[in-house]
């Protein structure tokens, strides 16, 4: 999600609003949010920091966090919103008396990105090379060049050996330009960040570079390229399989070709979008998980931009 379509949430919670007109940042964890955001076992030495339903903004921390325990400290993936680092070193403590000493991001967010400055200037931290670009952009990261991530990478990069690796991908636009896939090959493992944010219509950024049409083809690719995974940590729903990542890919490809027809047929995109309907074989899929992150019309929109028409 972006900064300003958050704001834009956050404003309508009334007791935000004060704060945020007078251009402080947000107020930081509240109740609601804290309780909703706990540390749970994905396999192993890997776990979830959960508080990241972005249908109910009340209990929002930002994205799902990866917390990886390796023996040279923990790895985490993600950073939440601003404000929250401590709470992520917290519930980092209740699993392991590791430091946090490398935090990758799947794209420039601010709800991944947000406490990355947190954990400090000199901390190893890892981005493709296109969300670096666009981070760089961010409000977060103005004057502030020396929290922006140290290593970047174009396709792909290997970090760690052994039962610590750490795979990292880039397959094309498809959320924003520089979404990373990172892999965690002795556990199956796959973040996805918001390639995968939940089981509806995507939130494209195409400011950032998001592509409606693609984003089905480079999901195709990671489906291709990606072997031995069988477990999902999506960018703001509970953990999913390697089918269900599977299923989603066929539902944007899906809807890229709707549009493809549509617009050929020389219908508008508020024709298109109308005419668009969510197929029931797409079992516990809504067509969006908030008016705000993106239904038919606003990615019907995006689809004809790219389509020329
Ligand atoms: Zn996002």
């Amino acid at each position: 999600m972006t900064r300003a379509i958050l704001l834009g949430t956050l404003l309508a919670v009334g007791g935000l609003s004060l704060t945020l007109a007078a251009g402080q940042p947000p107020a930081g964890p509240t109740a609601k949010a804290l309780a909703a955001t706990k540390i749970e076992k994905v396999k192993d030495n890997l776990y979830v920091i959960t508080g990241s339903s972005a249908g109910d903004q009340d209990a929002f921390s930002g994205g799902n966090v990866a917390v990886f325990v390796t023996d040279s400290g923990v790895t985490i993936v993600d950073a939440k919103l601003p404000g929250w680092g401590q709470v992520i070193v917290d519930r980092v403590k209740t699993v392991t008396s590791k430091p946090i000493t490398r935090i990758i991001n799947t794209h420039t967010h601010s709800d991944h990105t947000g406490s990355n400055e947190f954990f400090g200037a000199s901390i190893e931290s890892i981005v493709q090379e296109n969300t670096k670009a666009n981070m760089a952009k961010m409000d977060e990261f103005k004057g502030k060049a020396q929290f922006l991530p140290k290593k970047t990478y174009k396709d792909t990069m290997k970090v760690g050996a052994g039962k610590d690796e750490i795979d990292l991908y880039y397959f094309g636009r498809a959320h924003t330009n520089g979404d990373t896939f990172v892999v965690f090959p002795s556990l199956r493992t796959m973040h996805v960040g918001d390639v995968f944010a939940w089981k509806a219509l995507p939130y494209v950024d195409a400011d950032n570079g998001g592509s409606v049409m693609e984003g089905g083809k480079t999901i195709g690719k990671v489906i291709a390229n990606v072997k031995n995974v069988d477990t999902i940590i999506n960018g703001h729903i509970p953990t999913s399989s390697w089918n269900d990542l599977k299923e989603y890919q066929q539902f944007l490809s899906e809807f890229a070709a709707f549009a493809e027809k549509e617009a050929k047929a020389g219908k508008t995109p508020a024709q298109a979008s109308d005419e668009w309907k969510l197929d029931p074989k797409y079992k516990g899929y809504v067509v969006s998980v908030n008016p705000m992150f993106g239904g038919a019309r606003t990615n019907m929109d995006i689809a004809y931009k790219e389509l020329g028409k």
